[in-house]
C-alpha cells in the first residue's frame, strides 16, 4: 500500500482537482505615476489645440506669443483638483513664466478672465464649483481617457 503524503491528498480531493485555484484578476492601481502620464497626453493636446498652424500663439495670462513645445498647459485651478484635472476649458496655453508657481502677479484671476471671455460669462466660477467635489479615477477610466486624447491628437489637421 502506497500512503500518499498529506499535501497530495489535500491537493486531490480539492475542488479544483489538483489544478491551480484560478486566480481573480488583480484590479489595476491607481498611482499619481498613472495620473502623471495621462495628464501628459491631455496636456499635449491642449497645446495643439491652442496653438495657430505655425505653432505660436498667445499665453493666456499675458500673451506673449509662445511656441507650443516652449509653452505649457496651464490649470487654471490646479492639477490638485481631481475633477478639474482633465477638465478642456480649465486648461490652456500659458508660457513658462505665468505657469511658474514662483511668479505670482494675479495670474489665476487673469486666467479666470481669459476662460469667461472664451467660454463664456461664469465659466470660471462654475469650475471653481466642479473642483470642489471629490473625483476618484478608475483605473479604466485613466486610460480611457488617455486613448482618447491620443486619438485627438493623430486627428489635428496641422499634424
Ligand atoms: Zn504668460
Amino acid at each position: 500500500m502506497v500512503y500518499k503524503r498529506k499535501h497530495e491528498k489535500i491537493r486531490s480531493t480539492s475542488k479544483w482537482m489538483g489544478k491551480e485555484k484560478p486566480k481573480k484578476p488583480k484590479a489595476k492601481k491607481v498611482t499619481q505615476k498613472l495620473i502623471d502620464r495621462v495628464a501628459r497626453v491631455f496636456q499635449h493636446w491642449i497645446r495643439l489645440r491652442d496653438t495657430d498652424e505655425n505653432w505660436y500663439w498667445l499665453c493666456c495670462t499675458c500673451s506673449t506669443k509662445v511656441k507650443y513645445d516652449e509653452a505649457d498647459a496651464g490649470h487654471f485651478l490646479s492639477r490638485r483638483h481631481k475633477n478639474t484635472i482633465f477638465n478642456e476649458q480649465n486648461v490652456s496655453l500659458q508660457c513658462k513664466k505665468c505657469n511658474s508657481p514662483w511668479w505670482w502677479s494675479g495670474e489665476q484671476y487673469k486666467h479666470s478672465i481669459y476662460i469667461d471671455n472664451k467660454y463664456g460669462k461664469w465659466t470660471a466660477n462654475q469650475l471653481l464649483m466642479l473642483a470642489q467635489s471629490i473625483k476618484v479615477f478608475t483605473y479604466e477610466e485613466l486610460i480611457e481617457i488617455e486613448k482618447d486624447y491620443k486619438e485627438r491628437i493623430k486627428l489635428l489637421p496641422k499634424l
